[in-house]
């Protein structure tokens, strides 16, 4: 525990004053509050975060909810004080020791499942973790995936080491300008707020691992992150070993040029394999989730080479045998493809080590092997390396075997071996607590770790109108976000007091309330409802069925016309028939996305089919008993049943786009004034909206379980992980 802070003189690290005269009870609770913030189990146990933020909610909202940079602002004697006003003494003990026993525990389920694994762990490599808005080590929905994986991994017991990258700046913070044109920010992290501590191998000694490329090593620094019962390292170039240029290499996710990114994916796929090894892991599956971390299996191949004596061949069947690879997107700039000129920089030294000529090398990563033309491309590296390879939902795993199927072109394109696991989303993580605390009320036996579909059953017994109660909290906390966040806004464009007080108009609680927040790529086409601003003036505005809505969402910074899509949409919301119907919440991040997927009646996904892989946003909005609209596409087209939310389009596109997103529009438009507005403002004496609170545990009954990361990796586990330990040929899927 790098935290820890011993009541001996002679050991105390820093010589600052209020620590010297601290009492031995002292120290105990500040060392607990500090060992709490140093795992990120607290994260997902809303009394644990309601302690930390309970110790100064204003400090801890400044701080971006950050347990550690709270903590460094009280000494051990004010943290008692503080903890002694609150009588919050005996909670702190009680999570600490929970937190304890938890790590001690090895869960029902791995005893039951995972043994094969047993002490060769899964070893699952990302580029990007989301884990929590204190950790910003993400941009978005890949990210937050692996964040969910990790963590529900850790709560099954199912046998996993982690593997990334740190940013020092991580992503970009979004503001939007007086012109609501995008502006992004790089920020650098603290590291010293950050849950970390140097990886150290058996003897003690931190570990650094060597990439060589033909100009010369890369050098990187393993930190170690403990996400519940998961290990999770982390990659970082910022050495002095290092040039400059390189020192730089991971300071952000997703920035500089495909030279930057080779570069950082040989790090992580090379070097995280050399990480493991000097830390004394041999996993028993590797599961890269996306191409990025394909270089990986290389070095696998090498050690097997080098330390078992392996031919080439010989050790590439076993490798593919042992890996799991994941494709998140049928959209083509998706994937990375690099020059042979990249590749022979930064591969060529590992090339010669595995025997191969320049040809045979390229060759891995092209659909056409010996096709001059074709750059390489990691996806195709990720499938060629894999025995187990599969998309992120039905429709995904439909589309990528069309996609991919020149691969095996012996094969008819239903053969292609590219099975599919839906997504799904960490319970413990997304769900509000007030609907925890519902749950647990009324429904015997139900856990926030449930996936017992019979359990999430008798949401039904819930009283409709308490379910309706804490979900028109949780819309006022929303409301009240929201409003917190414009007033932040245009403080900073320096806007009037008249501005600001006006700000306390913007929505209405009543009103039905329809949130939009995702990554701006145009194919996800944000303004859809925004085509015809009539039409959309009298349905917003309508005096007995009002309508709002919240958006948010980065677009990349290279990404022009996502920036233009921001921009009219702030535009639209500047209008005065608009401006307190319509509003744009700056820098979306997992804080603004539990907000509003908490919050909003209802959860609107109208991308281009079938362009969107699966989509989790959705599955979070369910959990918390918001009624999905959407596209029939990515997860949602297996999810909807016609009771347990809504459908845009009948799933079909016409070739031309123009065509489709016309009859999109239209079908949208024509849901939301045929179906959903009636439904939410048909209400009985008492204020009810009955049918629509019946489409609420519709959508938590049929859905909740089955959109779930544990699902999820109890999925990837059963039909995935073990075959590929067991070295057993049984086909996935
Ligand atoms: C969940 C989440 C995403 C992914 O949502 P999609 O439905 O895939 O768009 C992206 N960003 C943040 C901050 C999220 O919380």
């Amino acid at each position: 525990m790098s935290e820890e802070i011993k009541n001996n003189e002679a050991n105390l690290p820093v010589v600052s004053g209020p620590l010297r005269g601290a009492l031995p009870a002292q120290l105990d609770l500040y060392n607990k509050c500090m060992a709490l913030a140093h795992n990120l189990w607290w994260s997902w146990h809303t009394d644990v975060v309601n302690l930390f933020r309970s110790l100064d909610p204003i400090r801890w909202r400044q701080l971006a909810h950050n347990p550690i940079a709270l903590l460094k602002e009280f000494s051990p004697e004010r943290l008692e004080r503080r903890v002694s006003e609150l009588v919050i003494r005996t909670r702190i003990d009680q999570a600490y020791r929970r937190m304890n026993e938890y790590m001690a525990e090895r869960p029902l389920w791995s005893r039951q499942h995972a043994g094969v694994l047993g002490s060769r762990p899964v070893a699952y490599f990302s580029l990007e973790f989301g884990l929590h808005e204190s950790v910003p080590i993400y941009s978005g929905g890949l990210g937050i995936l692996a964040g969910d994986h990790i963590k529900s991994a850790s709560g099954l017991g199912v046998p996993l080491v982690a593997v990334g990258l740190f940013y020092d700046q991580g992503y970009f913070r979004q503001h939007l300008n007086a012109n609501g044109w995008q502006e992004e920010e790089y920020i650098d992290t603290k590291v010293e707020y950050v849950p970390m501590e140097p990886a150290v191998d058996k003897n003690g000694n931190k570990i650094t691992v060597k990439v060589e490329t033909r100009n010369g090593p890369i050098y990187a620094k393993v930190r170690k992150m403990q996400v519940g019962r998961v290990n999770l390292y982390l990659l970082d170039t910022d050495l002095e070993e290092n040039s400059q240029e390189d020192r730089e290499l991971t300071n952000t996710l997703y920035g500089g040029d495909s030279r930057t990114r080779i570069r950082q994916e040989i790090v992580c796929g090379i070097g995280g394999v050399k990480a493991l090894r000097a830390l004394g892991i041999t996993p028993g599956v590797f599961h890269l989730n996306e191409g990025h971390n394909a270089f990986a299996t290389l070095e696998v191949i090498r050690e097997k080479m080098e330390y078992d004596g392996k031919t080439f061949d010989v050790a590439l069947r076993e490798v593919a045998q042992q890996t799991v690879f994941t494709t998140h997107t049928p959209v083509e700039a998706g994937h990375d493809y690099f020059s042979p000129e990249l590749i022979e920089e930064h591969l060529g030294p590992l090339r010669e080590k595995l025997g191969l000529t320049q040809d045979q090398f390229m060759a891995l990563g092209r659909k056409h092997a010996y096709d001059q033309n074709e750059r390489f491309c990691m996806t195709v590296l990720g499938m060629k390396l894999s025995r187990y390879a599969n998309a992120v939902s039905s429709l995904h795993g439909k589309v990528t075997r069309h996609m991919w199927r020149e691969l095996w072109p012996q094969k008819e394109e239903e053969e292609v071996p590219i099975g599919h696991i839906t997504n799904g989303v960490h319970v413990p993580t997304w769900m509000a607590w007030q609907m925890r605390v519902l749950l647990e009320r009324h429904i015997p036996g139900w856990t926030v770790e449930t996936i017992d579909p019979n359990i999430w059953s008798q949401v039904y017994n819930i009283d409709p109108g308490e379910l309706w109660e804490t979900h028109e909290d949780l819309k006022a906390l929303l409301i009240d976000f929201t409003r917190r966040r414009i007033r932040r806004q245009l403080q900073r464009l320096k806007a009037s007091e008249e501005q600001l007080a006006e700000t306390d108009f913007i929505l209405d609680p009543k009103v039905l309330t329809i949130g939009f927040a995702r990554r701006f790529a145009t194919y996800k086409r944000a303004t859809l409802v925004m085509q015809d601003l009539e039409r959309l003036d009298k349905m917003l505005n309508n005096e007995d069925r009002p309508v709002q809505f919240i958006f948010a969402g980065k677009a990349h910074p290279a990404d022009e016309p996502g920036k233009r899509l921001i921009q009219y949409i702030s535009e639209v919301a500047k209008q005065p028939r608009f401006s307190k119907r319509i509003a744009f919440v700056e820098d979306y991040d997992m804080n603004v996305a539990r907000h509003l997927v908490q919050g909003v009646d209802v959860w609107l996904n109208n991308p281009r089919r079938p362009l969107e892989a699966s989509g989790t946003s959705g599955q979070k909005a369910v959990l918390n008993g918001a009624l999905n609209l959407s596209i029939l596409d990515g997860w949602w087209a297996e999810a909807y049943d016609g009771t347990n939310g809504f459908a845009i389009g009948n799933g079909n596109n016409h070739v031309y786009d123009a065509i489709t997103d016309e009859r999109d529009r239209e079908s949208l438009l024509s849901v939301l004034e045929g179906e959903v507005i009636p439904m939410y403002y048909n209400v009985d004496e008492h204020g009810l909206p009955q049918q629509w609170i019946r489409f609420m545990m519709n959508s938590i009954a049929t859905l909740a379980w089955r959109f779930s990361s544990h699902r999820m990796v109890s999925d990837y586990s059963q039909l995935a992980y073990l075959p590929a330990a067991g070295g057993t040929s049984a086909k996935m899927f």
